[in-house]
């Protein structure tokens, strides 16, 4: 799935190509990516609109429309938001919405799945996307500082695994980037997240930020599914020091890693440099 990297990366793709243009048509071939909206009152709120702006909360990109709406896309399982340039290029086989520009080209999204979602909401309200409303701290905000990190993990038995999981908490974070800041921070996925000392925190701190910040920068991980906004694969799987590595040797200490259930995620770690507490 998505996480963050992958969608502030899509985020940044689209944002010079998809803002500004009349959306001449809008074509849904799968009508239950509109969670609350038929395809005929989608297509009258939205043809002849334009996109002003387009941010990223967690792993929900929203797109500011001329007027009192806003359209919340969520890439789920398998969803891709990309720009053509040229409109009359055939249809990918799973393509769910298109969002016609005419001579300037589409906004197509392509879901072989079809978990991934298009809501109209109006501005700023998000009590109907849950989700999005509920959302935690974005981790690459000021507002993640190491003390509002300390406080969220003080006093709790949750596994630290499934806190880092918990988008209420922390916005934007899935089971490959958790991992890759477990490991370099050198704490095991189960540790109760009260039980991490002052200076475990603060290098789990360090490390979220910096992972996130190096999978920005390298386009995010496409292991399958996932494209940028110009249908383009990231390159940050290549920079993985642990996800999906069970039995290969720990880049720093040469142990065999090891992968398990937790928080009902597989979770990868390396039983050396990762300790569980005795
Ligand atoms: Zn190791």
């Amino acid at each position: 799935m998505p996480e963050l990297p992958e969608v502030e990366t899509v985020r940044r793709s689209l944002l010079p190509v998809v803002l500004h243009k009349p959306i001449e048509a809008v074509h849904i071939h799968y009508p239950r990516l509109l969670h609350n909206r038929s395809v005929g009152e989608f297509q009258e709120l939205v043809v002849n609109n334009q996109f002003l702006d387009l941010t990223r909360r967690g792993k929900y990109l929203i797109f500011s429309l001329e007027g009192d709406l806003e359209l919340v896309a969520h890439l789920r399982m398998t969803g891709r938001l990309i720009y053509y340039s040229d409109a009359s290029i055939p249809l990918a086989k799973h393509t769910s919405a298109v969002f016609d520009f005419g001579a300037e080209g589409a906004l197509r999204f392509e879901d072989v799945r079809k978990f991934g979602t298009l809501d109209l909401v109006p501005k700023g309200k998000y009590e109907e996307v849950r989700g999005l409303y509920t959302l935690g701290v974005e981790p690459l905000s000021a507002e993640f500082t190491l003390d509002h990190f300390q406080d969220l993990l003080a006093g709790r038995s949750t596994k630290i695994k499934g806190l880092l999981l918990d988008q209420t908490k922390i916005a934007g974070l899935g089971n490959i980037y958790v991992d890759e800041s477990l490991f370099e921070a050198g704490i095991h996925p189960e540790r109760p997240a009260g039980s991490l000392s002052k200076a475990e925190s603060k290098r789990l701190h360090r490390a979220i930020r910096e992972v996130l910040e190096l999978a920005i920068a390298n386009q995010g991980t496409t292991l399958r599914d996932y494209r940028t906004g110009f249908g383009q694969e990231g390159s940050f799987q290549n920079r993985l020091q642990i996800y999906g590595k069970k039995g290969k040797a720990c880049p720093r200490c040469g142990a065999d890693l090891e992968h398990k259930k937790v928080a009902g995620r597989t979770s990868h770690f390396c039983p050396a440099c990762q300790r569980e507490l005795i």
